[in-house]
């Protein structure tokens, strides 16, 4: 029988089990993840925080019925250590001690991890949620600690989901930033309204602000925040999310091409440079459609997506006449939050990014109702779309706006996908109801806007 041997057991690495057995349902599945949990929702676990969700448990996505009608086979607490592409063999750590296993086929799945630049171990209080245990082990501690004061550092995506959570919930928040702003991915002039905003919500933004250490107040405890000017803030709680890290090192130490930070350089069916070995997911630097380069994309579809493509290329390969297998035509980072009201989107390059790739990029900013204008609670939203001034072809669009308005992104993520130019997007019949928008929707408008900067 066939072995295929699966580092990391969520999005990616599942999603490729999953698609490997059916395709393949000869082949011997077994897949090796560090942690407790197999096929969880890590997205979830901000509303967990937040008490949308009452049940950790409702995040776990597949159970052991599940995992056996798939006909994969799981080692929990396994952790992938080396592995060496020539004797095809894995080593790992787990509770029983050093093992091995040898494969056939190998997928590195094995997605990232939180940087956490201060001491180790950091004190007890001190979170960062990439898994669910973690976010399991800050609901426990929130119940028998009962902490005041929140500090969270880093205000991407996922420090500002927590900040929401905290503040929801009653907590004193400080959100830290060294940069000179929250959600550094978008432009400048969307998010300079954001610090007063947050700070209405209960949220107190501290931006080009470093925390340099994580204080302890005794018995091993948490009890401030020190930047790096010197300022000591108290803290009974912190979550730090100031970056990611790919969990690839063993795979770069076995020689896996990738790029200096660790992600794993990959074709269009995920495949390695080394034979019979694939990756995807987080721990992957796949093609960006806009800029050409390869990109790390740490989001839950893109990372679904090629862990399904890897899953058919794996199961492809065992084919005495290979058929054709699925091909991954690269990432635009689309992406979305919801933070209280407001929703939050991205997709494609801003336009400080497009200029960094020495894009020749033109932008508009439009404000609209979210709403036709005379329905009660309009709304605003705020959009901004980047074009190549050229050939008029889309590079990214950034929205904010309230309740589900900033489910438009899925409209220009399309565009920027394939290649639509601004005058094309701008001739879009898109759907008109006063209560979702208005009869020229945002979206439109910008792009005939754009569509005149630009020389096609
Ligand atoms: C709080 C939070 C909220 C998020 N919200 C969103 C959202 O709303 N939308 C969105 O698109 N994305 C979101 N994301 C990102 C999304 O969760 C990730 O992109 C996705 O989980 C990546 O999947 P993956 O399988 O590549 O990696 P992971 O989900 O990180 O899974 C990798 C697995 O590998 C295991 N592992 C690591 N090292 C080893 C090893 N050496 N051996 C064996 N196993 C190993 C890990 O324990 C882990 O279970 C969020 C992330 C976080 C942290």
């Amino acid at each position: 029988m066939t072995r295929l041997v699966v580092l990391g057991g969520n999005a990616a690495g599942m999603s490729a089990a999953s698609k490997a057995k059916r395709r393949g349902p000869d082949l011997e599945v077994v897949v090796l993840e560090a942690s407790q949990d197999v096929s969880y929702s890590v997205c979830g676990t901000p509303f967990l925080v937040q008490q949308d969700i009452e049940d950790a448990a409702d995040l776990r996505m597949l159970d052991e019925e599940g995992l056996q009608k798939r006909g994969i086979t799981v080692r929990r607490g396994a952790k992938a250590t080396a592995f060496n592409p020539y004797s095809k063999e894995v080593a790992f750590e787990s509770k029983g001690g050093r093992d091995s296993i040898a494969y056939d086929k190998l997928l590195v799945a094995t997605g990232s991890s939180a940087v956490v630049p201060f001491k180790a171990p950091p004190p007890k209080g001190v979170f960062a949620l990439r898994r669910l245990e973690e976010t399991v082990a800050l609901e426990a501690f929130i119940k028998e600690e009962r902490p005041k004061k929140a500090a969270v550092v880093g205000a991407g995506a996922v420090g500002l989901e927590m900040a929401s959570a905290f503040a929801q919930r009653g907590l004193d928040v400080h959100l830290y930033e060294k940069g000179p702003r929250p959600l550094p991915m978008f432009d400048q002039d969307m998010t300079q309204g954001m610090p007063a905003w947050l700070e209405k919500k209960g949220v107190t933004l501290h931006v080009g602000t470093e925390v340099a250490e994580l204080g302890e107040q005794g018995r091993g405890r948490l009890g401030s925040v020190v930047t790096k000017a010197g300022k000591e803030q108290r803290a009974d709680l912190a979550v730090v999310a100031a970056g990611l890290q790919p969990n690839t090192q063993f795979a770069v130490k076995a020689g896996v091409h990738a790029l200096n930070t660790g992600h794993i350089l990959v074709d269009d069916h995920m495949r390695t440079n080394f034979h019979d070995v694939w990756a995807a997911g987080d721990c992957v630097a796949a093609r960006h459609i806009v800029s050409g380069r390869p990109t790390p994309v740490p989001l839950a579809l893109p990372s679904n997506r090629m862990g399904r493509i890897a899953g058919d290329s794996i199961a492809a390969s065992l084919e005495r006449i290979p058929g054709p297998s699925q091909t991954f035509t690269g990432v635009v980072g689309t992406f979305l939050t919801r933070l209280w009201d407001m929703g939050f989107a991205k997709t494609g390059l801003s336009e400080e990014e497009a200029k960094a790739e020495r894009m020749d990029a033109v932008a508009v900013h439009v404000e609209s109702t979210a709403k036709a204008d005379y329905m009660p609670r309009p709304g605003r939203v705020n959009l901004k779309l980047v074009a190549d001034r050229d050939s008029g072809k889309l590079l990214g669009a950034q929205l904010m706006g309230p309740g589900d308005s900033a489910l438009r992104i899925n409209a220009a993520a399309l565009a920027v996908q394939v290649g639509m130019t601004a005058r094309r997007l701008s001739e879009a019949e898109t759907a008109y109801s006063p209560s979702f928008g208005p009869v020229w929707d945002p979206l439109v408008v910008a792009a005939a806007e754009l569509a005149k900067a630009c020389r096609k």
